[in-house]
């Protein structure tokens, strides 16, 4: 009997198992795998590391204060480096953009496109500062629950242009194309559409500015791994190896979890880190209700899937640094392809994470450990990816890089393993293979996210597909949030059961109270 079964070890569980282990209760994770970080995974392959989801830092101070909830410091732990620049992003024509996070530097990357553009980015910054300080600051952090919430802001989020897109907003303060993607692209990061998702994400270059654009050294594993240090020296307790089937019910809601194998666990609160319609489709019961959440789920809107390619490279390229992005010609195209086309795509983008430039530790001398990410629509749009096809796409992405870009020396022999969006439905068992879980639109967020909060009693949910979302700082402003949830539930129904032993009638008592009493 547990106060917590956390089921998943992903970033967003071990946040919210440190929060809830932290707050003295006995918290467990249950992970399918046999390591923790799930996206967040390591692959070493003869001298070459490689992080194979997340490698960017933003937002640091959540990670420091998650470190500060358990009583220590971030550095103690972890070494993390601020970027320089923060990412080069090359257009097909050549060019490169690169972006630093600070006025002089990218004025003058932007009078080599636009002079007339320089004024339009110090108005952009004013515009999105504010946006950062009404919706991360103060609304990001906050449940929603509630309709009235919600309904409470829209003046605020109208007044911010919130029911604008990332491109319109963008658009507004620049002319010139590339410009335009520089400033618009990043909703790809946590698996939004630059046209359709809203302008309140235009704030991630300001809160990159603010906050700056880091790599913990060793790589996201490392984070991973002082994270399941961070937990275990709390007490808590991990399971690996451990697949939960469905969730158990009890009269009162979800009162425990059922394992491959046979095996069941009790406790107060079930917190899914699985994928939420996964959650809400395969592992809640039928019979536990939900109906409204289970239609939402299966109509909703996923983000785009990606395609990796793991490579050890022989040299390294100077194009590159740290991060680079390259763009498709047709950027408007190819973004109505990737999330409202056929599934076929007539041109390819990539993000390039080159991280032996800034810690040597992951690559073998004068090679370099290179990893490749193609956005490609998600298996709703079609499934392409059997043996053969991921063969020949394969091949397109070593070609691609090699002659368009001019990244000679790549070649498909140097691949040490790929990920396909099957890989993310089999391995994640994320709804149509999505890489980032609900699109991040506003008709999917906030209230209209699923709610961190449970449609059960005793459950509740954090990580990518609840609110506020994808991306390691939207993670872990879940599990601050949802943390908040259950140690106010707990601590409610603990009460109950003090006032109810002395006034209620006993019946009453039981229900609200008899494991906690069990186990007191
Ligand atoms: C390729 C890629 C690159 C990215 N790059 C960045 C980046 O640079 N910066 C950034 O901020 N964000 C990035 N993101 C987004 C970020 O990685 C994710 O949003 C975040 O890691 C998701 O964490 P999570 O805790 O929600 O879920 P997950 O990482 O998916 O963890 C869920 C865990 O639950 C476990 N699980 C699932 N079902 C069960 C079950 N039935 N029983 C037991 N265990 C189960 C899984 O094994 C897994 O360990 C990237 C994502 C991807 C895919």
């Amino acid at each position: 009997m547990y106060d917590v079964i956390v089921i998943g070890a992903g970033l967003g569980g071990l946040a919210c198992a440190v929060r809830l282990q932290t707050a003295g209760l006995q918290v467990c994770i249950v992970e399918r795998s046999q390591m923790p970080g799930g996206r967040a995974g390591v692959l070493e392959h003869d001298g070459f590391r490689f992080d194979t989801g997340p490698t960017l830092i933003t937002a640091p101070s959540l990670l420091r204060e998650l470190w500060a909830c358990a009583n220590r410091a971030l550095e103690d732990d972890l070494t993390l480096v601020r970027l320089e620049p923060y990412y080069r992003i090359v257009f097909a024509d050549g060019r490169w953009f690169d972006y630093w996070g600070d006025s002089e530097r990218d004025e003058a990357e932007i009078a080599r496109f636009s002079e007339r553009d320089v004024q339009g980015y110090r108005d952009f910054l004013a515009a999105t500062r504010e946006i950062y300080q009404r919706a991360f600051r103060e609304l990001a952090g906050q449940p929603f629950e509630q309709l009235r919430d919600f309904v409470k802001i829209v003046p605020r989020l109208l007044q911010l242009r919130a029911h604008e897109s990332v491109y319109r907003f963008v658009s507004r303060y620049f002319t010139h194309p590339s410009l335009r993607m520089v400033f618009s692209f990043h909703p790809l990061f946590i698996g939004g559409n630059p046209l359709r998702a809203s302008a309140i994400y235009s704030m991630i270059p300001y809160l990159e500015r603010q906050e700056g654009v880091y790599f913990a050294v060793g790589g996201m594993g490392r984070v991973v791994e002082a994270l399941e240090r961070l937990f275990g020296a709390l007490g808590g307790e991990i399971r690996y190896g451990a697949l939960v089937e469905r969730l158990v019910l009890s009269g009162e809601g979800v009162c425990g979890v059922h394992l491959a194998g046979g095996e069941e666990l009790r406790a107060h609160a079930v917190v899914s880190n699985a994928d939420v319609a996964t959650t809400y489709l395969r592992l809640l019961p039928a019979a536990a209700g939900a109906r409204l959440w289970r239609w939402r789920l299966r109509q909703a809107y996923y983000s785009m899937s990606c395609y990796l390619l793991y490579l050890a490279a022989p040299s390294r390229h100077p194009l590159l640094r740290h991060h680079t992005i390259f763009m498709p010609v047709d950027y408007e195209a190819h973004l109505h392809e990737l999330f409202d086309g056929d599934g076929t795509l007539a041109e390819l983008a990539f993000y390039l994470h080159a991280p032996a430039r800034t810690d040597p530790s992951f690559a073998p001398p004068g090679a370099d450990s290179l990893y490749s990410l193609t956005p490609v629509p998600h298996l709703g749009h079609g499934d392409r990816w059997s043996p053969e096809e991921t063969e020949r796409f394969r091949e397109r992405v070593v070609t691609t890089l090699c002659h368009l870009h001019g990244l000679e020396g790549i070649d498909t022999a140097h691949v040490i393993a790929e990920k396909t969006p099957r890989d993310f439905l089999e391995q994640h068992g994320a709804q149509l293979g999505a890489a980032f879980s609900l699109e991040p639109v506003l008709a999917q967020s906030a209230y209209f996210r699923p709610h961190n909060r449970g449609a059960v009693p005793g459950l509740y949910l954090v990580g990518a597909g609840t609110h506020p979302g994808a991306g390691i700082p939207g993670v872990l402003l879940s599990a601050r949030i949802t943390s908040r949830l259950v140690l106010d539930d707990i601590s409610r129904s603990r009460r109950t059961v003090e006032l109810s032993v002395g006034h209620l009638p006993i019946e009453v008592t039981q229900r609200k109270g008899e494991r906690w009493l069990a186990q007191r």
